[in-house]
């Protein structure tokens, strides 16, 4: 089966869960196995709640997208901010790194979201934004 969609939303952390909601529902043509389905939404979740939080430090005004994918049985999808990018990715993606450890953050989103993901990659520029591409 083929399909695409798109999805924008607010930089509100109240959106992580529509961006979840959206995936699910999305990805649900191919008849995913709970286990499946739970990695599709921590993956996302910690996407969104990476761009929410660290790319637009949830400033309202900055807009998340979500582009998602179907290609017979392979899902890909991105997760793209315009918000403060990623100055050293290879360094973020380190286990237990993080910018914010004042806020309880562990450091862990990168981590696990590359053991879900058959494939991951992040995009990132100082200033201008960051984009994670996922395969599964
Ligand atoms: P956790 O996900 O465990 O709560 P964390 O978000 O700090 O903690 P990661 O998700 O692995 O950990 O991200 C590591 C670091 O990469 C972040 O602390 C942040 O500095 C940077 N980062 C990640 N995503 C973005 C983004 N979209 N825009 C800007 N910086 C980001
Ligand atoms: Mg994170």
């Amino acid at each position: 089966m083929e399909n695409e969609m798109t999805l924008q939303f607010s930089a509100i952390s109240e959106n992580e869960a529509l961006a979840r909601m959206t995936l699910t529902f999305f990805i649900a043509a191919l008849d995913p196995t709970l286990e499946e389905i739970s990695e599709y939404k921590t993956i996302i979740s910690e996407a969104a709640t990476n761009a929410i939080i660290h790319g637009y430090a949830e400033d309202p005004a900055g807009v998340v997208e979500i582009r998602a994918k179907l290609d017979g049985r392979e899902v890909t999808v991105s997760i793209t901010d315009h918000g403060g990018g990623i100055a050293d990715v290879n360094e973020a993606m380190q286990p237990m790194f993080t910018t914010k450890p004042e806020a309880e953050r562990s450091g862990m989103g990168f981590t696990i979201m590359e053991s879900f993901a058959d494939h991951l990659e992040v995009q990132s520029r100082p200033g201008s934004g960051t984009t994670v591409t996922f395969k599964k």
